[in-house]
């Protein structure tokens, strides 16, 4: 554990907590942060992290409220409230 992946979970956390409550634009700096950190110390980034970010427009996502969480196929698949949609086998 490096002090980036430190800042890195961090970063996450303080993304979730905005979310909640509803600073989309606040978790949105902080997701943007945290993929910063990661770009610059060759970190890699979290699969929880990365799965709750949408690709596009790096939103924080929260099911049920600016995403859709589905089912299909074997895959999850996350569309965000942009329209950009993330999948990943479970
Ligand atoms: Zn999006």
């Amino acid at each position: 554990m490096t002090l980036a992946d430190e800042r890195i979970d961090r970063l996450h956390e303080l993304a979730r907590a905005a979310t909640k409550e509803c600073n989309d634009d606040r978790a949105r700096y902080y997701v943007r942060l945290a993929k910063r950190v990661a770009e610059r110390q060759r970190r890699p980034f979290p699969t929880a992290f990365e799965r709750s970010v949408c690709g596009a427009c790096d939103a924080y996502l929260r099911p049920g409220k600016n995403a859709r969480t589905r089912l299909q196929d074997g895959h999850v698949v996350v569309t965000c409230d942009c329209g950009n949609q993330s999948r990943y086998p479970y």
